[in-house]
């Protein structure tokens, strides 16, 4: 996108390099594509981890100190009890690793 004027005879010729209404459409429709992504497949029961699984769209990776992101997700079925499955996430929101914990206390 570029800008042409004139100011005193003198002709200016403006490039826009950054458009930040355009970033952040770019932002906003990786987001989309982010909530449908299948990143990780639980290596106990077989559950499929989404992006919408894990509200990929709370979190602000301008606040994230120390990667990879650690985000434990804890869920259970009918053959499988309770249990956490942590995932290591890059800044791409790609799962580079993942553990699984059978014993977990929550406590407040
Ligand atoms: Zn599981």
């Amino acid at each position: 996108m570029y800008i042409l004027f004139t100011y005193n005879n003198l002709k200016f010729f403006i490039i826009i390099i950054k458009n930040s209404n355009f970033n952040l459409s770019i932002m906003l429709n990786s987001r989309t594509i982010l909530m449908k992504k299948l990143i990780a497949i639980c290596p106990v029961c077989k559950k499929q981890i989404y992006g919408s699984d894990i509200d990929i769209n709370h979190i602000d990776i301008n606040k994230i100190k120390n990667w990879p992101l650690r985000y434990v997700h804890c869920h259970s079925d009918e053959n499988n009890p309770l249990h956490a499955l942590t995932m290591y996430i890059d800044a791409n929101f790609s799962v580079r690793g993942r553990e699984v914990s059978d014993f977990i206390k929550i406590q407040k």
